[in-house]
């Protein structure tokens, strides 16, 4: 099912998975997806390994979802891509079904200058794809507090917008753990002309470590209320896990209260954490 068709009808719900390393089996992730398939999920994504690595993996993984019946989408980047061999991987991902595609600039390897790609940045992709690929719906990456790199918001903005001119079909935002944020960062690409349907992107709060990780390699503000948690219960995994598990539940109620096109999961490849976030939503004011 194209995502482009599909956000005009409904909100979506949907996850993330990562592949495992090439050296590790498929099956513990085979056997998150399965369970994670009864929430009924519109899509997956599959991440694409960080400087491009670990690629084959995304394409076994999209295979699995597919073969599940269910919509896969493979993330995709520039990241050492030429045009011939993204066109390998196109014919791999074709041959699935795959419809839908998150394209992206990726995050560049420690000590390169550029993409040593085709492509520089996420918007020619996008214009390539739309294309060479008129079929596919494609998706581009948002940031409710502004990409790391960017000189300023009005730049931001500015190349968000590109994205959409180039083709893409709807934004996925990178993690925001403050729906005040988000809600003004939808006012102001609205008011830019970006109209094309925005899924929310939630990164679970499981771990402070990670949590602050995340947080600081994004450029992700943390709120007093997730603050208070970290230094509350930094030292007490269980607990913190508690306390992150419930910031997160009342995060998505917020997201949703706020009017949202989509909630995508960051799942980690976690089954129970993330069944009891979602057991404690109120899914229905969603649909
Ligand atoms: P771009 O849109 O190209 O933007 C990158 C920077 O360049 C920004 O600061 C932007 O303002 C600036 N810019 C954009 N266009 C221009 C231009 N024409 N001229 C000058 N400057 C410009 N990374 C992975 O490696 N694998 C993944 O699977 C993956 N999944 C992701 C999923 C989501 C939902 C998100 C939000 C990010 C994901 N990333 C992933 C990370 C992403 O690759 C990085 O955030 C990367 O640094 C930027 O990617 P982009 O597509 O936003 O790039």
């Amino acid at each position: 099912m194209k995502l482009s068709e599909l956000l005009k009808s409904k909100k979506t719900f949907s996850f993330e998975v990562f592949p495992p390393k090439a050296d590790k089996p498929l099956e513990p992730l085979s056997e998150t997806l399965s369970r994670l398939y009864g929430f009924e999920p519109d899509f997956i994504s599959i991440t694409y390994g960080a400087g491009g690595t670990n690629k084959g993996r995304s394409v076994d993984v999209c295979g699995l979802v597919m073969k599940a019946g269910l919509t896969a989408m493979p993330h995709f980047t520039c990241i050492g891509n030429t045009r011939g061999k993204i066109e390998e991987y196109m014919a791999d991902y074709i041959s699935l079904g795959i419809e839908n595609i998150l394209l992206l600039r990726g995050d560049l390897p420690e000590g390169w200058s550029g993409t040593r790609g085709d492509f520089t940045h996420a918007s020619m992709l996008i214009e390539y794809f739309k294309e060479r690929h008129p079929g596919i719906s494609l998706g581009a990456a948002a940031y409710p507090e502004v990409h790391i790199e960017s000189e300023s918001v009005e730049t931001d903005v500015a190349y968000l917008k590109m994205k959409q001119d180039m083709g893409a079909d709807f934004f996925l935002t990178q993690l925001c753990h403050d729906a005040d944020a988000y809600a003004r960062f939808i006012e102001r690409i609205r008011r830019a002309g970006v109209t094309i349907p925005v899924i929310v992107g939630l990164m679970p709060i499981l771990s402070a470590p990670g949590t602050i990780r995340m947080s600081l390699s994004n450029g992700c503000s943390i709120p007093s209320g997730l603050a208070s948690i970290i230094g509350r219960y930094e030292d007490v995994p269980e607990d913190f896990l508690k306390a992150g598990k419930d910031f997160t539940i009342r995060l998505i109620e917020r997201y949703i209260a706020a009017g949202i096109d989509g909630l995508h999961l960051y799942t980690l490849n976690k089954y129970q954490d993330i069944a009891d976030i979602v057991g404690g939503v109120d899914m229905t004011r969603f649909k």
